[in-house]
């Protein structure tokens, strides 16, 4: 089991104060989950302790370590939220509440509804730590999922694989991105997995030897350019996105260039278009693989240079530059440069809050980069039915561009991101989110065109409610539908989204009667 001292070992700049901090909430966890074990057998206590060593390595401050350590106390053992906040104040007891209630949404594999779920955690987490401790909960998970019952690991995988992987992709977390994937994968397609780590064994094996010299070579030069304080290695790349990969190339793994890629790290800016020129003199570029994402970053954060490259030694080969800040941030992505400066025991409920809201700002433009994505997944569906391009997302946007003072963006952003949305259930639990005063309406059109041109009546939280009744965050609404049933005039009063009104409009305009309701699929 992780022990206090691995675990202060690996924190940086933490006070005597924050160290203490650290060991009592490890004392008092260890206390609170005492008989209780983990399905592998181990002590319930081993879990906590990984994730607070993991974050911790993360260098997030003594608050969230403590937090990590606490994160299943509420949860699982007899303590109460009231005990929590009197012995670790109330910045402490948010965040431990915060993971709690991400607990309690869950997957149920409807792709169609995985952005709604990614945007209600992240909604619902309300601080970035939330989200960071969740990760690394879920993280642990993964590491000990053999040992879970079969029957619920493919839930936990496909989970793991379609909201808490994006959600780390789009925090810049590249490498709990990675892992987590690469966890999920064997139980999601077992002979994907093992077809994909032959053909990574066996690629990697060929070009060991050429690749190896060509880090020489690199190596070389830079120190005949009085290059001095600089590293290099070899990234293998991950299976599941090599899985990936070769799905979109059709199994051609000759294809695939960057299964191995040479990194340079090196001090500044400059330094890496100065590499990039010496890369390139020694050996020709291919055309169309150079990247600049220094110049032009990622939308999550990410920065480096990529060229590919024709070489004697090993053929084609992806070399990455950057400086050892983007690295970090490379794999760390949010949690590295979200610093939170420590706001203590006494700080005020409202002062947290705000404190919390920063880092929303940090993850708009990757949410607009995702929006667009779904623009492009959505065209690839027989029925894009749901509006996934919010319009929301975009007046976000322009929000930070026109307001001046952050206290006034912060609360509008507030407004938009948190009020603006309700997000609600099908019975199968599958969250939708629509605006704000949506109605059965909205919602029947989100699942599905024909469920909205059937629908017969619809029922909120198990009581019948009419079309025009307006949907509240968490409700679960069931919608009752006829074959012979198809809408009103009226309907479209009561409609907010502007794709059940187009939809209403079209089947009000067709002269024949709509065509007769087939099987619809429920999830
Ligand atoms: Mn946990």
């Amino acid at each position: 089991m992780v022990s206090t001292k691995e675990i202060l070992a690996k924190a940086k700049g933490l006070s005597k104060k924050d160290e203490a901090l650290v060991c009592d909430a490890y004392a008092f966890a260890q206390k609170a989950h005492e008989g209780t074990k983990r399905y592998s057998g181990e002590a319930y206590m081993i879990h906590p302790a990984a994730i607070a060593l993991r974050l911790a390595n993360m260098e997030l401050g003594a608050t969230t370590i403590a937090a990590g350590l606490l994160h299943d106390v509420i949860e699982d053992t007899d303590i109460t939220a009231k005990e929590i906040r009197e012995l670790f104040g109330d910045e402490i007891l948010f965040l431990v509440e915060g993971v709690t209630k991400l607990g309690h949404h869950r997957y149920h594999g409807a792709t169609r509804h995985a952005e709604s779920l990614r945007r209600l955690l992240v909604a619902t987490a309300a601080d970035i730590r939330v989200l960071i401790i969740k990760l690394a909960d879920r993280y642990h998970n993964m590491e000990t999922l053999q040992y879970v019952p079969s029957h619920k690991q493919k839930r936990i995988a496909l989970e793991t694989i379609e909201i808490f992987a994006p959600l780390a992709d789009r925090l810049g977390m590249g490498l709990l991105k990675r892992n987590l994937e690469d966890l999920a994968f064997p139980f999601i397609d077992p002979d994907a997995y093992r077809h994909t780590n032959t053909l990574r064994q066996l690629n990697t094996k060929e070009t060991d030897q050429g690749l190896e010299r060509i880090r020489k070579t690199v190596r070389r030069e830079l120190v005949k350019k009085k290059f001095s304080d600089f590293s290099t290695s070899i990234r293998i790349k991950g299976l599941w996105s090599l899985h990936k990969k070769l799905q979109r190339k059709h199994d051609d793994i000759t294809l695939i260039h960057d299964i191995a890629a040479l990194r340079v790290i090196v001090p500044t800016i400059n330094d890496c278009y100065t590499t990039i020129g010496i890369i390139h003199s020694l050996w020709k570029p291919l055309p169309g693989k150079f990247k600049d994402y220094i110049a032009l970053p990622k939308p999550n954060g990410y920065k480096s240079i990529h060229t590919t490259v024709l070489t004697h030694d090993a053929g084609i080969v992806e070399i990455q530059v950057r400086t050892k800040e983007m690295h970090i941030h490379a794999q760390f992505g949010i949690a590295s440069h979200v610093s939170y400066k420590q706001l203590g025991k006494n700080a005020s409920k409202s002062s947290i809050e705000r404190f919390s809201f920063a880092w929303v700002r940090a993850l708009i433009p990757s949410l607009l980069k995702i929006s667009k994505k779904d623009t492009r997944e959505v065209t690839t569906e027989k029925k894009p039915n749901t509006s996934l391009t919010p319009v929301w997302l975009t007046e976000l946007a322009h929000a930070q561009k026109t307001t001046t003072s952050t206290d006034e963006f912060i609360s509008g952003l507030r407004e938009d991101f948190f009020s603006h949305r309700v997000f609600v259930f099908t019975p199968h639990g599958d969250v939708v989110d629509l605006p704000i005063d949506s109605t059965p309406v909205d919602f029947a059109y989100a699942i599905h065109t024909d469920i909205g041109n059937h629908m017969r009546g619809a029922r909120v939280n198990k009581k019948l409610a009419s079309f025009n009744s307006v949907l509240k965050n968490g409700d679960i609404v069931e919608i009752m539908t006829r074959k012979n049933a198809y809408p009103t005039q009226k309907w479209i009063e009561h409609a907010r989204t502007s794709i059940a009104r187009k939809h209403i409009r079209v089947a009000l305009s067709k002269k024949e009667p709509l065509p007769i309701i087939k099987k619809i699929r429920r999830r």
